[in-house]
């Protein structure tokens, strides 16, 4: 049995399928050497040897394997022409944990091992710097004390004892950074380190190279138990049988001189997606000396540095001029980067982010992964590598991530604008995009100025407009279901809600925040993708939709199964719907209709009837204004289906609840004002959500709903003159009983056979119901045997299986989140172990009469990746969503469908 996989010299033992053995990060070291990249040679130690060390013990391990790993470490000496523990030209070794699954940071690693007193010479002669080797070893003594020797702090609010020793030093000397150390320091801090360990151990800080190799080891099989490991493996149901395996590698160094260095690159543009080889890298440096800034990096390719060059302003020229690129500089070098880079590329066939070293003229390949992206190259990246037959069809739509489509479809903010920005707190990511203007607290004054961001406590469908001429939309309140994220993300306007940290203040049109205040006409700026808030203003830019996103959209089409519908109220919102391959409308809300100014007042008057006759006179004026509404939406949506809900807000919503509006409705109507607050004082309810809305209003009111019916039906048949072809379904909101279903439905087919005798023409339509009341789904067999169609509400579907009310879970939602006690918000991502259970029953039992009965979901949900997966493994018809989040959703559906 081999228990030792060696890797190196563009060979290795092993392979990337051999991820239950050798660890994801041992796999991948194989692979790379075996296609013939120079990585640092090395081996591993599998994950078998872990469990035999759990079972049997240290000495019975150690004996198992101790010639394997002699062995390996001659062949690693032989490969790179040092030797461990020589005190002239000294090997230096990592010791590394690696997992059959990456655990970020859950286990142990040692750098620089094989350092003692007399080694550490050969290191500082070797790479010419004292100040380095002493450094080294300081930090070689620390991770290996606190990982092999236990020297962690005592307890939870003790400092790290190396740390401790440090900080004395510094304030002995008068400095702050750990750069600012001598090399007398560093010798200082090796020997009180060392004193330290004997202190607290009793023992030497061992200086045999092997035994520190043993030590270290054992460590790293140590570390899969311990308290980290083991939390996030029981978080993520990994057995404690997989264990770690360990992988112990050359350590090779970038700055030996003027013939070293190290970098980073990239095979393609992660900005975007352009196939250009491009990274940067610095001589005679170390990794992290690239990414820590102090030194500026050089570009890889000559191509690159000219770009940089045509980016720079005058006085940075130099930068250019002086800091030759490595295809200039070290042509052979980068000759064999570049074939490097394309072999990985097509063998990984995705874009790499790789890692490398230069040590004294040889180039390491240290590590490669799939590169991190931005929505525009994710989408370039994946068609073009489509186009050069690299992957498949299917093999491109999986390379795209849903939610980052999201980049693509709103406006951004300029990268260069966004560094020096100041975050001054954060809210909810409501509705994702950039947005920039002045603050205004009022909707009806967001077109003050040109750019206006409306700040509100929370919105009411009464700021509809000015919410729509704002930018973007900040609420101190509610969830990612409220009223301003619903809304936004239908518009998709750039929208942060339940930014608790805001106080706002009407009176004084003041936003305060953390003793920061701001005033109306103060610019500000959102970043509705992450929930930031930022200082001032910050220049934005418009997303271009680029050839390739119409491409990979297209390809959506092919596989997709499950259908696209759009959740719209207007003909606008319906119209970029269909543009974004919407296949129909799964939800106009009617009520929103209502709000706009000449509208509230007719629908206001209805409200305050108190008797039928004056309800209907009132509807009279409604109908014409929601029947033209219902034209435009029909004739956007030519030849597809539209479903409309009937009314389902608490009318309460509806009537004014300021005085000076209260006196104005009034005076309209010649009532008194009093009538008038004894109206809105009857409307008021305990718990509006569980009160009197949904069918509960068409069923007490029964002429609004054949108001709507006859708004529809006339609308369509008008349409239908015209030569458009309109499929109207109607729905029913809130439906818990059948009865309740059916007293509606008789309502709705009366009404629509009338207005057939009447124009003497008939239209095919549908009559269903949504399903978001939990009872409804408990008997959907009941109420499938009267239903055309369900549609999953599962916003209210998860307000009341929960029993979490939509618009105050953003008071205890976060800090659920925080605490663990919720993964995610369930009114943004649908929650499969509860909810998803009565989605399940209510399609399974509504099927059980109807096989074919048509089942989809209009919920928020429906443009959220993982919940549309769930619809499509619950077999629905379609799922229906806001305008911008339709490619997602198509795209997803296509993803499950493969
Ligand atoms: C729902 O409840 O999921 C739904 C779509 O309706 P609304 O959000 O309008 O209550
Ligand atoms: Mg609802």
């Amino acid at each position: 049995k081999t228990r030792v996989y060696r890797f190196g010299n563009k060979t290795a033992d092993g392979n990337s399928k051999m991820k239950n053995l050798l660890g994801g990060k041992g796999a991948n070291l194989a692979e790379m050497s075996a296609i013939g990249i120079p990585v640092p040679p090395g081996f591993t130690i599998t994950t078998e040897v872990c469990t035999e060390y759990n079972d049997l013990g240290k000495d019975t391990v150690v004996d198992l394997i101790k010639e394997e790993v002699e062995q390996s470490i001659a062949n690693i000496e032989d490969q790179m022409g040092t030797t461990f523990g020589d005190k002239e030209n000294p090997l230096l070794i990592s010791v590394r944990s690696g997992a059959r699954v990456s655990m970020p940071g859950m286990m142990d690693t040692v750098l620089n091992l094989g350092l003692n007193d007399e080694v550490v010479q050969g290191l500082a002669k070797r790479t010419n710097n004292e100040q380095f080797a002493w450094d080294s070893y300081r930090r070689f003594i620390q991770m290996y004390g606190g990982v092999v020797l236990g020297m962690k702090p005592e307890s939870k609010d003790d400092i790290d004892p190396f740390e401790e020793i440090m900080e004395h030093l510094k304030h002995k000397r008068g400095i702050e950074l750990d750069t600012e150390f001598t090399v007398q320091d560093l010798k200082d801090l090796v020997y009180d380190f060392k004193d330290a360990v004997k202190k607290r151990t009793g023992q030497e800080f061992p200086t045999d190279p092997w035994d520190q190799l043993w030590g270290a080891i054992i460590a790293v099989f140590n570390s899969w138990n311990g308290n980290r490991a083991v939390y996030y493996r029981n978080m993520h149901g990994y057995p404690a049988d997989w264990g770690t395996a360990v992988n112990v590698q050359a350590m090779v160094y970038g700055n030996m001189g003027d013939n070293s260095g190290t970098g980073v690159c990239f095979t393609r543009d992660a900005g975007t997606g352009e196939n250009v080889f491009n990274g940067e890298y610095l001589i005679n440096a170390q990794g992290e000396d690239v990414v820590a800034g102090v030194r500026t990096p050089q570009q890889i390719t000559k191509l690159g540095s000219q770009r940089w060059a045509q980016l720079a302003t005058i006085d940075e020229k130099d930068r250019f001029e002086n800091y030759p690129s490595l295809e200039e500089l070290m042509p052979a070098i980068f000759k064999e980067l570049n074939g490097y880079q394309d072999t990985l590329e097509k063998h990984y066939r995705d874009m790499q982010d790789m890692e490398f070293t230069i040590q004294d003229g040889k180039l390491w390949i240290l590590q490669t992964r799939n590169g991190k992206r931005t929505g525009a190259a994710m989408v370039k990246i994946a068609m073009d590598l489509l186009k050069e037959g690299m992957i498949n069809e299917k093999e491109a739509l999986l390379l795209i991530e849903p939610n980052k489509l999201d980049e693509l479809l709103h406006p951004v903010f300029e990268p260069k604008a966004l560094k020096s920005a100041t975050i001054i707190a954060q809210g909810l990511p409501a509705s994702p995009g950039a947005a920039t203007g002045k603050i205004v607290f009022f909707a009806d004054e967001a077109n003050k100025y040109k750019n206006s961001i409306l700040v509100r406590i929370e919105t009411s469908p009464e700021d509809l407009e000015g919410m729509n001429i704002a930018k973007g939309i900040l609420t101190a309140r509610g969830g990612m279901t409220s009223h301003a994220a619903v809304v936004a993300r239908g518009m998709g306007k750039c929208c942060i809600s339940g930014a608790g940290a805001l106080k706002i203040n009407y009176k004084t049109r003041t936003l305060t925040v953390n003793g920061h205040e701001y005033h109306e006409g103060d610019w500000i700026s959102l970043n509705g993708s992450t929930g930031n808030i930022i200082e001032g203003k910050v220049a934005t830019m418009e997303p271009e939709l680029s050839g390739e996103f119409a491409e990979l959209m297209e390809l959506t089409d092919k596989y997709a199964e499950m259908k696209v519908r759009t959740n719209a109220d207007t003909p606008k919102d319906a119209r970029i719907a269909r543009n974004f391959g919407a296949q129909g409308i799964g939800l106009t809300r009617t009520e929103h209709m209502f709000f706009e100014v000449d509208r509230i007042k007719a629908m206001r008057e209805m409200i305050l009837a108190d008797t039928v006759k004056g309800r209907k006179q009132a509807l009279e004026e409604l109908l014409p204004m929601q029947r033209s509404d219902f034209e435009g939406i029909f004739e956007a949506m030519d030849g597809l289906s539209v479903t409309i809900r009937l009314l389902d807000p608490p009318l309460h919503e509806f009537v004014p609840h300021q005085l000076a509006t209260q006196k104005e409705l009034a005076d309209e109507m010649h009532i008194s004002l009093q009538a008038v607050k004894n109206k809105v004082a009857e409307l008021e309810e305990f718990n509006p959500m569980l009160g009197h809305r949904g069918c509960r209003l068409g069923n007490t009111y029964p002429e609004i709903t054949e108001m709507q019916t006859r708004a529809i039906i006339e609308a369509a048949l008008n349409l239908k003159e015209r030569g458009i072809i309109c499929k109207p379904e109607i729905m029913v909101p809130l439906v818990g009983t059948v009865k309740e279903f059916e007293a509606q439905e008789q309502i709705i087919r009366a009404t629509a056979n009338t207005i057939f005798e009447e124009r003497n023409d008939t239209i095919d339509y549908l009559v269903g119901t949504m399903i978001e009341v939990p009872r409804a789904a408990l008997v959907a067999d009941l109420i499938a045997e009267k239903a055309d169609f369900f549609s999953f509400g599962t916003n209210d579907l998860t307000q009341m299986t929960f029993g979490y009310s939509r618009d105050d879970a953003s008071k205890f939602l976060p800090i659920y989140i925080e605490k663990g006690i919720l993964k995610v918000d369930p009114f943004e991502v649908l929650d499969q172990e509860g909810v998803g259970q009565l989605v399940k029953i209510g399609t399974e039992r509504g099927r059980s009469i109807k096989p074919n009965l048509k089942v989809g979901i209009c919920g928020e949900h429906g443009g959220e990746p993982s919940s549309v997966e769930f619809c499509y493994n619950t077999g629905m018809d379609y799922v229906s969503c806001s305008p911008y989040r339709v490619p997602i959703a198509r795209l997803v559906s296509a993803q499950a469908a493969i």
